[in-house]
């Protein structure tokens, strides 16, 4: 299997190299240079473990790897670390050391970028570098945590973090990682790391003294391609309970931000999983509910802070692989469209793309609708969702409304509400929140959402508070480069 880049059909590379660079030469991302068909496999694969499942789905599109080595990476990343489970219509992702999401792809892409490295005979050591607003941080600590060969440095916005995310940074264990406090906003963060990335002579000058910095973002394939895995998985466990006969289409609701969650899906769906429609649910950061809508991705709009702080983003990186497909591979246009993006700050689509998206529904949710469903699901259900799954699930209802479509769904839920407990007890029982807790730190409200809602608190996160804290470092956002250098003991 080749990748191509979105932007220069030319560049071939083999996914060693893909999962290794991150992002192509030309500024595009890797694409697979074609989707593997198993629909004719759904019955045989849907007897699977997660594990045997994302080892027959991950070594289709990664096989210069042997099936040892893929397996050998599954095993780490996933057993005894993680699992998925269907709730109801809730595709619960956040079985996994962090309490989130991204724990699915970020455990599994430092196994495979070590045996890259191995295999391309790559002699410095990496060093990940990465910003942080709260959860991609911790879930690429955990999953970088002691592999060798391998350094990782996380900034995060020393006010702009939960608590109970920020403890989870600064008690983060591993001899090669390492978290910053920045003084400054997540832009500060972010515009911090991007500078370092882009400063070739602190590149080369590391590059010297054997490191190489990378990224572990959601736009490397590494992380994309074990995301497909769960959207196959959730589907089994939908018709091995009854709810559905094997080959009937369901829906999918995913809670968007970088758009690396529902992009998997897609992918799903183009190898033979049985999906009718996509819905793209946002909170009111509703860039791609107006593209969806219009074809037009405007980003020129001022970013609102949320209660589903990892949706909150004005540019999803990862739609630039959706319309590398819905072009009909179209590298040149993709290109332009890019472009236009950073010159102007957004770009209209052809009709052609256009009716090629139709697969998709954009919706957004309010502040207040979030709270609303989160308050709703519990009453109802007795269930309890975070609130980036209450965006999802709330765009959900309005889709129905709107078209009186029936079929069977599955909702992405993201994070454990416990992960999100301010805003839950909030949603929950307002009054009570104002009156009784509001006080109180995030670790003692862990305790209080368990007991209201008899529900247990995940492990990681109820042991958060007696962990010893190993992390003190605070930084001006100026002086990244020079606590980098510090960090790796590569100053002269
Ligand atoms: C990252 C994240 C999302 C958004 O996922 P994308 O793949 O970036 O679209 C949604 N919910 C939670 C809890 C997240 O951490």
């Amino acid at each position: 299997m080749l990748f191509y880049s979105t932007r220069g059909y030319r560049e071939r590379v083999f996914s060693e190299e893909a999962i290794i660079s991150g992002l192509a030469k030309d500024g595009g991302l890797f694409v697979p240079e074609k989707f593997p068909n198993i629909a004719h496999r759904l019955e045989e694969l849907s007897f699977l473990t997660y594990e045997a499942l994302a080892y027959e789905i991950i070594k289709l599109f990664f096989n210069e790897f042997s099936d040892d080595e893929i397996k050998d990476c599954v095993n780490s990343a996933y057993t005894g670390r993680f699992k998925v489970q269907v709730n109801n219509n809730f595709l619960e992702l956040y079985h996994g050391p962090t309490s989130a999401f991204k724990d699915a792809a970020l455990l599994f892409l430092p196994q495979i970028m070590k045996k890259a490295k191995e295999k391309t005979n790559f002699k410095n050591d990496i060093c990940i570098l990465t910003a942080t607003s709260g959860d991609t941080g911790k879930a690429a600590l955990e999953g970088f945590k002691d592999i060798k060969g391998f350094k990782i440095i996380v900034f995060y916005p020393k006010d702009g973090v939960s608590e109970i995310q920020e403890a989870q940074m600064r008690t983060q264990k591993g001899e090669n990682t390492y978290v910053v406090a920045i003084d400054g906003n997540f832009d500060d963060a972010q515009n911090g790391v991007k500078a370092i990335f882009s400063d070739g002579g602190f590149k080369q000058y590391l590059d010297d003294r054997g490191v190489s910095i990378s990224s572990a973002n959601s736009i490397n394939i590494g992380r994309l391609i074990p995301q497909i895995v769960y959207y196959f998985y959730g589907y089994f466990r939908l018709v091995s309970s009854g709810s559905i006969a094997m080959g009937e289409r369901i829906n999918i609701v995913v809670p968007t931000g970088n758009f690396g969650n529902i992009l998997a899906a897609y992918y799903g769906k183009r190898m033979g999983l049985p999906i009718n429609k996509f819905v793209c649910a946002s909170n009111e950061n509703n860039v791609l509910t107006d593209f969806i809508n219009t074809g037009i991705y405007d980003k020129r709009r001022e970013l609102k802070l949320t209660e589903s702080p990892s949706m909150d983003i004005l540019v999803s990186s990862n739609l630039e692989r959706l319309l590398f497909e819905l072009s009909n591979r179209d590298s040149n246009l993709i290109k332009e469209l890019m472009d236009e993006l950073n010159k102007n700050g957004f770009y209209k689509i052809n009709e052609a793309m256009k009716k090629n998206m139709k697969d998709f529904y954009g919706g957004f949710a309010t502040e207040d609708e979030v709270k609303k469903a989160i308050k709703s699901v519990y009453e109802d259900k007795n269930y309890l969702i975070d609130t980036h799954t209450a965006v999802a699930y709330s765009v959900y209802q309005k889709y129905r409304k709107a078209t009186g479509d029936d079929s069977k769904y599955l909702i992405a839920s993201t994070a454990s509400p416990f992960k999100f407990v301010r805003s839950i007890l909030k949603a929950v029982d307002g009054n009570k929140f104002e009156n009784e807790y509001k006080e109180s730190n995030d670790f003692k409200l862990l305790e209080v959402l368990g007991d209201i809602t008899k529900n247990k608190v995940p492990k990681g996160l109820a042991s958060l508070e007696n962990l010893e804290i190993r992390h003190n470092n605070l930084c001006n956002k100026q002086n990244m480069e020079e606590i980098v250098t510090l960090l790796l003991k590569v100053g002269d």
